[in-house]
């Protein structure tokens, strides 16, 4: 799949467009997703520029994956969720809205049904509060 440049994670990673970020380091990016399918939904992608997996560097993916552990650990710690779903779509055709390669994490809670993939944006108060639970997290476990 060809890239756009002008894909909305795209312009997050320029600092075109504002973003809920939990991490950056060299090659990868995290921050909170606007359309949480739970509370603390959050999206770790590579710098890269990648439209799915299969375009992405070994260099990057692994990165892009320990930034996901790292992520998930704190994620975990900031919900107290007792599970995470880790998800990636590849393509539209799979579900995949924005053609920039990302992982999903999403905690799971006990008898709460995941909200509709990128259907209601959350409230910007919630989500900043989120940001700074994830963000202590992340500065706990080192
Ligand atoms: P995909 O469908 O490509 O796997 O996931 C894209 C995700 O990005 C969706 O969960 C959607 O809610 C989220 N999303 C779409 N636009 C934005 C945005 O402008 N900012 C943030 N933070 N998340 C977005």
């Amino acid at each position: 799949m060809s890239y756009d440049n002008n894909n909305v994670f795209a312009r997050i990673l320029r600092g075109e467009l504002p973003c809920q970020k939990l991490y950056e380091d060299d090659a990868t990016f995290a921050f909170l997703d606007i359309m949480p399918q739970s509370d603390g939904h959050s999206l770790v992608l590579p710098k890269e520029p990648a439209a799915v997996l299969a375009d992405l560097s070994p260099a990057a993916l692994q990165a892009t994956m320990l930034t996901t552990q790292k992520l998930a650990r704190a994620v975990q710690q900031a919900t107290g969720a007792p599970g995470l779903r880790i998800a990636q779509f590849n393509g539209a055709v799979a579900g995949q809205t924005v053609p920039h390669v990302h992982f999903h994490i999403i905690p799971c809670y006990p008898q709460q049904e995941l909200r509709a993939h990128a259907r209601e944006s959350a409230d910007p108060a919630a989500l900043a509060a989120m940001r700074e639970k994830v963000v202590a997290a992340l500065a706990a476990l080192g």
